[in-house]
């Protein structure tokens, strides 16, 4: 299989700069992040394995870290100049969204609510949402997943919120929320550009669990004209859903900060091959990923995203399709929180492999 590579960079990277230094920003996250070599678990891939690098967005520095707390600089920017003193979130018991909102707020001292999505992972109380008690979240619980029930929640919560004097937040339906992901992650394009450019490499692919910061990575790659393809990794829906919501993603924040370049599904190669059963059930490619990058990096991956994502890189590699003339960075978005509400399912995982 190969990849398309040819690309003309159609902004400078001083002018994609000033584009994004136009967006409300409140500095956060611990940045830059590191960018690791992996040599052992190169050399556990065999022979014909790529150079791996491991892009550290876990290690973000907010309650845990995450990709996430580079979307919150950005966001809490448009609260800022919205006024807003509330924000109000919607999702399971092991989101990642959902703790570093709650972490936000504690830290800005604002009003925050959860509105919790029942889920196979409510109890025992673990995990991210033990942080989210930790951090003082105060929890709505929804009855079941029906979007549009969640949606009346949603809408008679912030009326509340709202008769009490409160300025809200809608983080799950403001326009600016919704592309403030792939906003952070062109400027973390820049970043990780400069340090390839300081090892004097450069990358041929990324790997990630897929959302907003693909989408950014993806834009940002396109608009400087970087060698690389972006494999956002599902662990949620298919092929052609991603590819509609990454580019919906990118091209949101192309068309606020004027570019008219715009992000196409062929840009960008994602994969739904590697998200199993569906969303949130652990895969044993991902937990045999866990295994290796514990014993090889001893870097955590968590069962829900970095795993499934790791999976694909994995089995890319073993697979022939990335070789050894590539450089491939791998970027880890985090949700370690998540590890301890699968302790379970990642114990039998491993103790499987090793009887096999
Ligand atoms: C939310 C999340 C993602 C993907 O979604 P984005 O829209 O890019 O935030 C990937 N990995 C982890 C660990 C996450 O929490």
């Amino acid at each position: 299989m190969t990849y398309a590579s040819a690309r003309t960079g159609t902004l400078s990277r001083a002018e994609l700069l000033a584009l994004i230094g136009t967006q409300p920003r409140v500095p956060l996250a611990y940045l830059p992040t590191p960018l690791d070599e992996a040599p052992r678990l190169r050399s556990a891939l065999g022979t014909n394995a790529p150079r791996i690098l491991i892009k550290r967005d876990d290690q973000t520095g907010l309650a845990l870290g995450g990709n996430k707390v580079r979307h919150l600089e950005y966001r809490l920017g448009d609260m800022k100049r919205k006024g807003a003193d509330s924000l109000v979130v919607t999702n399971v018991a092991q989101s990642n969204h959902a703790r570093l909102h709650t972490a936000l707020a504690s830290k800005f001292g604002l009003t925050s609510y959860i509105i919790k999505i029942p889920s196979a992972k409510d109890e025992p109380i673990n995990g991210n949402l033990l942080l989210d008690h930790i951090l003082g979240a105060q929890i709505i619980e929804a009855p079941n997943n029906d979007a549009a029930t969640i949606d009346l929640l949603l809408n008679s919560l912030i009326a509340d919120l709202e008769a009490d004097g409160h300025i809200v937040y809608n983080v799950p339906h403001d326009p600016f929320s919704m592309i403030a992901g792939s906003i952070a992650y062109l400027g973390a394009t820049v970043e990780l550009l400069d340090q390839l450019n300081a090892l004097q490499s450069a990358a041929t692919h990324i790997f990630l669990a897929a959302g907003n910061s693909a989408a950014g990575l993806a834009l940002g790659g396109k608009l400087l004209g970087a060698p690389y393809v972006v494999h956002p990794v599902s662990v949620s829906h298919d092929r052609a859903s991603i590819e509609s919501s990454v580019c919906k993603s990118a091209n949101g924040a192309a068309e606020l900060l004027g570019i008219d370049i715009r992000l196409e599904p062929s840009d960008i190669v994602v994969h739904d091959e590697y998200v199993g059963e569906r969303y949130g059930v652990p895969t044993k490619a991902g937990i045999d990923a866990i295994r290796l990058l514990g014993r090889t990096e001893a870097l955590i991956l968590d069962p829900v995203y970095t795993a499934k994502a790791c999976s694909a890189l994995i089995d890319q590699v073993r697979t022939g399709a990335i070789g050894p003339t590539d450089t491939v960075v791998f970027v880890h978005t985090g949700g370690l929180p998540i590890t301890f509400a699968y302790a379970g399912e990642i114990l039998g995982g491993l103790r499987q492999e090793e009887n096999a």
